[in-house]
């Protein structure tokens, strides 16, 4: 007797939910999709528990009429595509007519919906099966509730994490969405919170206004460009706006949202020594092309996308998005640079070799330079003689040390005895970066900017570690924060642990944060600065481990405003400096483990100029 059976449809279909549907964020995805390939203009989704109690899309769109109602449901039920070339030719996000099918497979789905012309058709299916059906008043649209998803597949609810993750991939979900969309309408509502509402007056600046805050909409270039095949725009943000993951890049092939590498690559190539290392920029990018020239039927979650003449269109992109960047960076840069700043400092800045391009960073610099006001909390704090304050721009992520740099230092610092520290006479400084000091049996060459460092981290680890109600201070304007609803959710989760490295986030609503007071021992002028790298590091991180968050803003600040190279001190200030060191725990390496001095014996000096053998 013959072993093969035909599969029942019904397991089939569950078999196939396994690959489309795999998480509430999945099922929101097809089915705004749906909603979007039926021509809406306003898509709203209300969520119950991140969308496992219930997902609900409502859509204006075409709508059904009864006999496609009930066909909806079948597997490989699709009214997009009719022949085989037309799979060449999608144009559409659903093609492959098996999502609504999969979906009801593993849940309680009610459709409502309606033409226009007739009236409306309820149904109400189980585990896939339509259990009732009646007529509906409805307008035109569709209205689709999907309650207890997984309720027949208890193996998957295994595999879902915390409600905020599924809610964050939802959320990011919506927003790629509504950035794809400019002309439609969003809403995402979650427990009956709004997490994000756009317009859809067709702005894509609104819509990162939406998404990202005003703040950061407003630092985001438009671009533009065409090669004999595509036509590429978007928009692409300032290079002083970064992140820490590149998921802030946003790309769409006529229409889709898609992950693709070399595009991605393309576009942080575009960016190229204008970004700090690890560090990527927020970008939305629409590629426009034949569809005969963009394969998406890769995959069955069709997040990615096959494209032909790949090298034309990348080499598009990253010239179009490096030529706005350029237009809108350069020019104001060099102008302020001349007119504003002595020869000394530029100088100063000039040896990083690091382009400088946020020019209101950079005017607030030159600012302080000519102040050359002494850190104040510094001073009054430590009872430290203060030595002449220099910072410049280093664009280098120093929030994120290498890791087994910064682990290594550590550990190493855990388990060091103290070792005693040599009695040191200064002699002279070379390059205005290294300080010459004797001893006894040789001498040592001090990197002025590395002991700062450690004598600050020090100072900054210990402030961190016991963060006071009597030492705070208020702000005359509060700082203001702006993130993503998904970022806002992380963010609220981690307030305490942000309270206890001193940052005091009040929210504000739609993802902004504002801060109203400070301790008063954050480096003056980098308290905006400090907050946002610390909340960054927060988010790309998740950091609940509060010593390495401590461990991190005190790396941090002992870096805003530590003497650089090529800055010269007199010798008062190095032997102040050299005393500082010496009452520090570990005065031998920086916070990020690299040598703070390095030492010459008489014996090896000697061998040199052969004098000893
Ligand atoms: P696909 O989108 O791949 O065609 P689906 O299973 O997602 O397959 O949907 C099946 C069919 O149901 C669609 O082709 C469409 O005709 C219809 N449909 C689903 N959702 C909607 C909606 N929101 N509005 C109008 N028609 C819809
Ligand atoms: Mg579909």
């Amino acid at each position: 007797m013959g072993q093969i059976q035909i599969m029942d449809e019904f397991l089939s279909n569950k078999i196939a939910a396994g690959e489309v549907v795999e998480r509430p964020s999945s099922v929101v995805k097809e089915l705004v999709e749906n909603a979007i390939d039926a021509n809406s203009t306003s898509i709203e989704i209300f969520l119950e528990e991140a969308g496992l109690a219930s997902i609900q899309v409502v859509d204006n769109g075409d709508g059904m009429d009864e006999e496609d109602a009930f066909k909806s449901f079948a597997r490989h039920a699709t009214s997009k595509i009719e022949k085989e070339q037309d799979l060449f030719r999608i144009r559409t996000l659903g093609f492959r007519g098996e999502a609504l099918a999969s979906i009801a497979s593993v849940s309680k789905v009610t459709l409502k919906t309606s033409d226009g012309t007739t009236s409306g058709l309820e149904l109400y299916l189980e585990g896939g099966h339509i259990k009732e059906h009646k007529p509906t008043a409805l307008r035109k649209g569709t209205d689709l509730t999907v309650a207890q998803l997984f309720y027949n597949t208890p193996a998957r609810l295994k595999y879902l994490k915390t409600i905020q993750t599924e809610l964050g991939h939802t959320i990011d979900l919506i927003n790629r969405l509504a950035l794809g969309y400019p002309h439609i309408a969003f809403k995402l509502v979650h427990n009956g919170q709004s997490l994000l509402h756009t317009n859809g007056r067709g702005h894509v600046q609104q819509v990162l206004a939406a998404i990202y805050g005003t703040h950061n909409a407003k630092k985001m270039i438009a671009f533009e460009g065409q090669s004999n095949d595509y036509r590429v725009h978007g928009y692409a943000s300032m290079p002083e706006v970064t992140r820490a993951s590149k998921n802030y890049m946003s790309l769409f092939v006529n229409g889709r949202w898609v992950k693709h590498f070399l595009v991605q690559k393309a576009i942080v190539d575009a960016y190229h020594t204008y970004l700090p290392i690890e560090r990527y920029p927020l970008v939305v990018l629409y590629i426009e092309g034949d569809p005969q020239l963009t394969d998406v039927n890769v995959h069955p979650a069709k997040h990615q996308v096959r494209l032909s003449k790949e090298p034309e269109l990348l080499k598009l992109i990253e010239e179009t998005i490096r030529g706005a960047i350029r237009n809108v960076i350069r020019a104001p840069l060099v102008e302020q640079k001349k007119e504003k700043m002595a020869k000394p400092i530029t100088e100063q800045i000039n040896i990083w070799k690091q382009p400088v391009l946020d020019t209101t960073k950079m005017e607030t610099i030159v600012e302080k330079l000519s102040e050359q006001q002494p850190q104040r909390t510094y001073e009054a704090t430590a009872e430290r003689p203060v030595i002449a304050e220099v910072q410049e721009e280093r664009p280098v992520p120093i929030q994120q040390p290498a890791p087994e740099l910064s682990s290594a230092s550590t550990v190493e610092e855990a388990s060091m005895k103290k070792e005693p520290f040599p009695a040191l006479e200064v002699v002279g400084q070379i390059h205005g970066t290294y300080i010459v000091a004797q001893m006894e049996d040789g001498f040592y060459l001090i990197d002025q900017h590395a002991a700062q460092e450690r004598i600050k981290y020090e100072y900054f680890r210990e402030k961190v570690g016991e963060v006071n109600a009597n030492e705070r201070q208020a702000l005359l304007l509060p700082l203001t924060f702006h993130y993503a609803a998904d970022e806002a959710l992380i963010l609220q989760e981690q307030a305490a642990a942000l309270e206890q490295v001193g940052v005091f986030l009040e929210e504000f609503g739609h993802g902004s944060f504002i801060v109203r007071e400070y301790p008063t021992w954050f480096p003056v002028g980098f308290e905006q600065e400090i907050i946002e790298d610390l909340l960054e590091q927060v988010l790309t991180t998740r950091k609940t481990d509060i010593k390495k968050l401590r461990e991190e803003a005190a790396i941090m600040m002992s870096c805003k405003r530590s003497i650089k190279a090529n800055y010269y001190l007199t010798k008062e200030q190095m032997e102040r400096l050299l005393d500082d060191l010496r009452k520090a725990e570990n005065p031998f390496t920086c916070p990020h483990g690299r040598p703070v001095l390095v030492h010459f014996s008489t014996y090896e000096v000697e061998k040199m100029f052969k004098r000893v053998m």
